[in-house]
């Protein structure tokens, strides 16, 4: 399964990280020994302040995290955390194949089984596809006062690696309804809303917030990590067939098609990108 979740990054993550190394002139890979001293500190809190999720204590979310895991296969290991908060929040740390997971309550509360798979599989796409190897917040901090141009680039490849997560979230929880739902639920706090109702409310935003793109004169909400939650459910809804033919191995998934609809998303992130450079030119 590996080799076919790799087809599933997104080719303009790869393409702006190529782009990063050339205005770099290098890439700045987190080192071997300090991402290893990282996942171990890391873990030591983990265990002091949260609570690890066992099949003893919560057999069914266990049960749901574990089958992520086994489907996406690779050797991987590691644990998953529950820590008490009401934000739907959830975030990972890696080195090499081990990783530990760390989950707010609220969403282990209020999500519902395929809802947790997508946010399981998301976290694991960042394992996956080694996206701890670039530590993109810190990388930004260091450039953003003497090169706004890599800044710019790093945010987008954040971004873009966003876009790749969740397609492993999809394909853990194989159904845009439970991906999309997801994201309602993190976006608008709101729960039992029909599902329906749910993906119609974001096509619809989708193209509202497209034309409010056009107009807008403040760069400084685009000047982020992860992209707007209606973009992502964009990017969901034109790779779904996709990914749900390779997650439930239907042989309706094409690595050369799959291309073609990376370039339509790339083409909407570039679209979104060059409305934000003109606004800041204005
Ligand atoms: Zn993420």
């Amino acid at each position: 399964m590996l080799k076919d979740i790799e087809s599933l990054r997104f080719s303009y993550e790869s393409r702006l990280f190529r782009a990063i190394g050339s205005r770099l002139g290098h890439i700045p890979l987190i080192d071997y020994a300090c991402s290893r001293q990282l996942l171990d500190t890391r873990r030591r809190d983990l265990l002091g302040d949260a609570v690890r999720v066992t099949p003893d204590l919560l057999p069914g979310i266990h049960k749901e995290y574990q089958s992520c895991l086994d489907m996406l296969g690779g050797g991987f290991t590691g644990d998953l955390f529950v820590q008490q908060s009401s934000f739907y929040n959830a975030s990972v740390f890696a080195h090499d194949k081990k990783f530990d997971i760390l989950i707010h309550s609220a969403l282990l509360n209020d999500f519902t089984p395929d809802e947790l798979r997508f946010v399981f599989g998301h976290e694991l796409g960042h394992v996956i596809f080694k996206h701890y190897l670039f530590p993109v917040r810190d990388i930004i901090a260091q450039v953003k006062n003497h090169d706004p141009e890599a800044a710019s680039l790093l945010f987008r490849w954040s971004r873009a690696s966003e876009i790749s997560a969740d397609r492993v979230g999809m394909l853990c929880c194989s159904q845009l309804g439970a991906a999309a739902t997801a994201l309602f639920r993190t976006s608008s706090g709101l729960s039992n809303i029909d599902v329906n109702k749910v993906l119609q409310s974001f096509r619809c935003q989708y193209l509202d917030l497209e034309n409010q793109l056009l107009f807008v004169n403040n760069t400084d909400a685009w000047v982020r990590t992860h992209p707007m939650i209606p973009i992502r459910f964009k990017a969901l809804e034109l790779a779904a067939l996709d990914i749900i033919a390779l997650s439930r191995k239907t042989g309706g998934f094409s690595t050369k098609g799959f291309r073609k609809i990376d370039e339509q998303i790339a083409l909407i992130l570039e679209k979104i990108d060059s409305c934000s450079n003109r606004s800041n030119m204005s």
